[in-house]
Formats: C-alpha cells, sequence, structure tokens
C-alpha cells in the first residue's frame, strides 16, 4: 500500500481522498514547521511514495535524498514552488506538483480587501474607536481616497493578476496596466486592459500598484528603493504575492518618508518576520501570509494536492505538474 506523509496537518477533504483510496497517511504531529532537521528524520527510512508538503518546507537535495529513492512526488500545497530547488529534484526524476486555479478567486478578494482597507482607512478607524477616539462626526475625519476610476498597475498578469484586473474594472472602473513578459491579446480586448511593456512606466502612472508575481531570481527585490521612487507620492502598493519580490527595508524607508502613500502586504521578506519599521508605521496592513486562507479554499487546495498524488501514484501524469524550463 502506498505510503504518504503530510508535513503539517492540512483540511481533511485531501486526508480522506488519500485514505479511501487505501494509502496509509502519516502526518507530522508537529504543530508547527518542521526544522530541517526534523523533516528528514521523518523522512528517513520510512520508504514513503509521496510527500504533501507546504510552502514553509524547504525542499532541497538533502530532504529528496532522505526521502528515498521510490518517492515518486513532492506535492506542494500552494501554487507558489519557490519553496523547492526544482534543478536538483528534476534532475532525480520526482515530480512536483502545486495547486493553481483554486486559490485565485480567494487570493483576488484579499487583494481587494487590502486595497479597500488601506483606501478608506479601515484598520486606523477600528483602532480610533476601540481606542474611544470617536467624538462624534466630524467633516475632516480619516479621510481616505476613493478607488473608483483610479488607475490599477497589475505586476504579472496571470491567473491572480487578472482575476484582480478584472474586478477593478468591472467592479470599479479602473483604469487597468499590466506588466508581464507575456502580452495577452485578449484580455485586453475583453477588459480594456493597457500593456505597459516598461515596469517604470507602470509604476509612474498607477494610483494603485497590485504585485502577482512568482519568486523567481529575476523577480528578486523587483520593486527596490529606485522602483518605489517613480511611484506617485499618492500611490499605494499591495504585495500579495512573494515577501523577497519587495525589498521590505526599502518599502519601509518610502512609506515613513512618505515618497509612497501606502502599503498592503500579506507575504514578507523573512517570514514570519517583519521589517520592525513597519510595526510603528500608520500607513501600512499587514496580514499573516493569508491570501488564500479561506475554508473553501483550503479544502479545494487539500483536494488538489491530494489528486496530483493519487494521479502520479497511479501511474499517470499529475493534473498540475510544474515543468521545470
Ligand atoms: P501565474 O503563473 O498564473 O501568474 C504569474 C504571472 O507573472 C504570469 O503571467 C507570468 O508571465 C508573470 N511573470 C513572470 N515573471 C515576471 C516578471 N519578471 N515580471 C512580470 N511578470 C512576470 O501565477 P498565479 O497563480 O497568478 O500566482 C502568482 C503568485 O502569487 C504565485 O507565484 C505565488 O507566489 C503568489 N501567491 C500568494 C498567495 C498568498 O497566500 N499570499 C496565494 C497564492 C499565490
Amino acid at each position: 500500500m502506498p505510503k504518504v506523509f503530510i508535513t503539517r496537518l492540512i483540511p481533511d477533504r485531501g486526508i480522506n481522498l488519500l485514505k479511501n483510496k487505501g494509502y496509509e497517511v502519516v502526518i507530522s504531529e508537529k504543530d508547527g514547521v518542521l526544522t530541517k532537521e526534523e523533516l528528514l528524520n521523518s523522512l528517513k527510512g520510512e520508504n514513503y511514495d509521496a510527500v504533501l508538503c507546504l510552502l514553509t518546507d524547504k525542499i532541497d537535495a538533502d530532504v529528496f535524498a532522505a526521502a528515498g529513492p521510490q518517492c515518486k512526488i513532492f506535492a506542494n500545497y500552494a501554487v507558489g514552488f519557490d519553496n523547492i530547488d526544482l534543478k536538483t529534484i528534476q534532475s532525480r526524476g520526482v515530480m512536483i506538483t502545486n495547486t493553481p486555479d483554486v486559490l485565485t478567486e480567494t487570493v483576488a478578494e484579499h487583494t481587494f480587501a487590502l486595497m479597500i482597507s488601506m483606501a478608506h482607512r479601515i484598520v486606523e478607524a477600528d483602532k480610533f474607536m476601540r481606542a474611544g477616539k470617536y467624538a462624534g462626526w466630524a467633516p475632516m475625519l480619516l479621510l481616505g481616497d476613493d478607488i473608483a476610476r483610479k488607475t490599477l498597475g497589475v505586476v504579472g498578469l496571470g491567473r491572480i493578476g487578472s482575476r484582480v484586473a478584472y474586478h477593478a474594472v468591472k467592479g470599479f472602473d479602473m483604469k487597468v496596466l499590466y506588466y508581464d513578459p507575456k502580452r495577452n491579446d485578449q484580455f485586453e480586448k475583453d477588459y480594456g486592459a493597457t500593456y505597459t511593456p516598461n515596469l517604470d512606466d507602470l509604476l509612474k502612472q498607477a494610483d494603485f500598484v497590485s504585485i502577482h508575481v512568482p519568486l523567481l531570481p529575476a523577480t528578486h527585490h523587483l520593486i527596490n528603493a529606485e522602483k518605489l521612487s517613480l511611484m506617485k507620492r499618492t500611490a499605494y502598493l499591495i504585495n500579495t504575492s512573494r515577501g523577497p519580490i519587495v525589498d521590505e527595508a526599502a518599502l519601509a524607508i518610502a512609506l515613513k518618508q512618505r515618497i509612497i502613500k501606502g502599503a498592503a502586504i500579506d507575504v514578507f521578506e523573512n517570514e514570519p518576520q517583519m521589517h520592525p519599521m513597519l510595526k510603528d508605521l500608520d500607513n501600512i496592513i499587514v496580514t499573516p501570509h493569508i491570501a488564500s486562507a479561506t475554508e473553501e479554499t483550503r479544502q479545494k487546495m487539500s483536494e488538489l494536492a491530494a489528486k496530483n498524488i493519487i494521479e502520479a501514484l497511479e501511474g499517470r501524469t499529475p493534473p498540475n505538474l510544474v515543468k521545470v524550463v
């Protein structure tokens, strides 16, 4: 009977799929991220046929070696797979899968939740109320910014970026600019989005800049001090992709010096830490990497990761096989 290791408890739908297949499913008992040593010890000598891993697990050559040659697949419980050393894994003939599409809507919703909360100063207002500072309606109290008809710059018009752009156009009559190595003529036609082949041009024009690229060597610190200085002083930055895409120290300085007006981020450069300067700034909203965290979506991710494992172990190509280029 195939044996599957899950590195941390996840919602049950996928676990049940694996169990209903008769697989032996072992779930890490630690309520936390396994250290590298713990992960290696969990795998060594256990002869697992598959590993369901999380974005917090660093999957490298040592982990692969510990899992052993019979292990056919590492199914990542995330759409991003920057936690996996793809080159090493591929040279060893192991399959890597991710969980695209099922989380797109949820992450796009979270992006808008951040954008609206920031522009309408929701978090500041909530703190203000709880501190007992509300002394009655006032014409100048906590003035924010409208979103409607402003310009949104989408950096990375993939699955999530295009869903965010869709909401922007359909829900808020926003003008959408996008920057991506791949041009999407159909999206331009359908939603009136404007392709901006130069990132700097997008940054100079957008009122809101939303980041949706994968973390790659080419996107590490894609948004740095120089890029932030190109943005309008009235503009906001939203990052729900991966922390290291934005130079967090540079962002903290840009926010403190009001080089940009505000930011809202769900991901951080050195998770779970955030840059200490950000803690004291009132022009940033932070959430703890929860953009895909709804009950429904986390169940769908669980199910999809399990389906990828089942397909691989039954000798078929899993639906979400990551191709190494
Ligand atoms: P996707 O692959 O569909 O889209 C990524 C887009 O970025 C593609 O269109 C690609 O062409 C573009 N791109 C690649 N390199 C680029 C570059 N240098 N400059 C500009 N664009 C570039 O991926 P997706 O499903 O939309 O997910 C995007 C990312 O969001 C994931 O890689 C993941 O890191 C992140 N994510 C975060 C959360 C969260 O919880 N915060 C949840 C899901 C996804």
